[in-house]
């Protein structure tokens, strides 16, 4: 898909939020990325255009089945000027495995991260650079089709935007109290779970919100069927130590497969640690912790990167993970990962991907 991708100027650039109070997902750049999908035509008519409102029919598609799919990954800034991506082929071939269970056309998964790596250069001036912070970027398709019918769209739009996020955990990292799902359930085997779509974040509000009711951060999801095996945490996947070794849940069809959990793993068998994928029942877990062998246990994510739990709730037992702080392991995780993001440490693996930056005419 040798396509050019066109280019609407804004008529005037925003403010720049105060870089201290970025949050997360709150500050949209002034471009994004859109391309759209026509039976006959197929992806088309690529273009970087000014952020904003979209026109859209009432009757669309996604506003009812919800047939839609997403990715989130970041940029960083390093010290010395570049502009790193973090494994952005994972998110697209993902995002593309995403696409397949949605009944969603393909995307060009080269073609999108080159439009991708043009959005960020345009907007580098949006990169944040203060420890932590970064440019969220979310690819993300809809169908489009104005039909009530049941059945795949015809049509789709595919956007990218950018958002400046802070720390998530602004100055330190704080542990999370996790309360372990076991009414509603996430995704079952067969279903969506493994693909990156609202679907899967729709089902998920009602327990999120339950949860933060009773005085917890998150929800720690069971399986679908026996709600006896643990599965993931709202956006992350999770890690446990146990008597020394590290354990999280296999990729069973209902997890998503989290590219943060891959780097974490690959870390993990490079440092010589004894690392299993392997079902993990709870009540198991439970077990181990009052017989004092649950060392640590942390969530992965881009959003968060490596996030400790420090308190977990099933049924009526609880259970305190360590000693308030973030554990050693889950410690060495976060600085490993991020170094490697920011182009701190060495990139042994190959993980990151340079943004080449135009140099544009000085125009202020
Ligand atoms: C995105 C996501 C994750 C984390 O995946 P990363 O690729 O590491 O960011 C985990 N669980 C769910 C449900 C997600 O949507």
């Amino acid at each position: 898909m040798a396509q050019t991708i066109a280019f609407r100027q804004a008529d005037q650039l925003k403010q720049k939020p105060d870089p201290g109070q970025l949050g997360f997902g709150r500050y949209f750049t002034d471009y994004m990325f859109v391309m759209d999908y026509a039976p006959e035509a197929g992806w088309h008519d690529p273009r970087i255009v000014p952020y904003g409102p979209i026109a859209l029919e009432p009757s669309a598609i996604i506003f009812h089945y919800g047939q839609e799919v997403f990715e989130g990954l970041k940029a960083y800034r390093t010290e010395d000027g570049r502009i790193l991506l973090f494994r952005p082929e994972k998110n697209m071939k993902r995002m593309n495995q995403s696409c397949k269970r949605m009944n969603i056309p393909e995307i060009g998964e080269s073609f999108v991260l080159e439009a991708i790596k043009k959005l960020v250069d345009r907007e580098k001036d949006w990169i944040p650079a203060l420890p932590g912070q970064s440019l969220y970027i979310r690819p993300f398709v809809i169908g489009t089709d104005p039909l009530l019918g049941v059945h795949p769209s015809g049509n789709y739009k595919l956007f990218v935007i950018l958002s400046p996020v802070g720390s998530y955990f602004g100055d330190s990292i704080k542990p999370v109290k996790i309360y372990v799902e076991d009414d509603y359930v996430r995704a079952v085997r067969g279903g969506i779970g493994f693909a990156k779509t609202a679907g899967n974040y729709a089902a998920s509000l009602r327990a999120q919100s339950r949860a933060e009711e009773l005085g917890f951060d998150q929800v720690l999801w069971l399986d679908g069927v026996d709600r006896k095996y643990v599965e993931e945490v709202g956006s992350m996947n999770i890690f446990f130590k146990v008597h020394g070794e590290v354990w999280t849940p296999a990729l069973n069809g209902s997890i998503l497969p989290g590219v943060t959990r891959d780097s974490a793993i690959r870390l993990l068998k490079h440092w010589g640690v004894i690392i299993k994928e392997r079902k993990i029942s709870v009540k198991k877990l439970f077990k181990k912790a009052e017989k004092g062998e649950l060392e640590e246990v942390f969530g992965t994510g881009t959003a968060a990167v490596i996030s400790p739990v420090g308190f977990l709730k099933w049924e009526d037992r609880v259970i305190k993970v360590g000693n308030g702080k973030i554990g050693p392991l889950a410690q060495k995780l976060y600085d490993t990962l991020t170094g490697i993001q920011t182009g701190r440490l060495k990139d042994e693996f190959g993980w990151t991907q340079e943004v080449e930056q135009e140099k544009e005419p000085v125009t202020e």
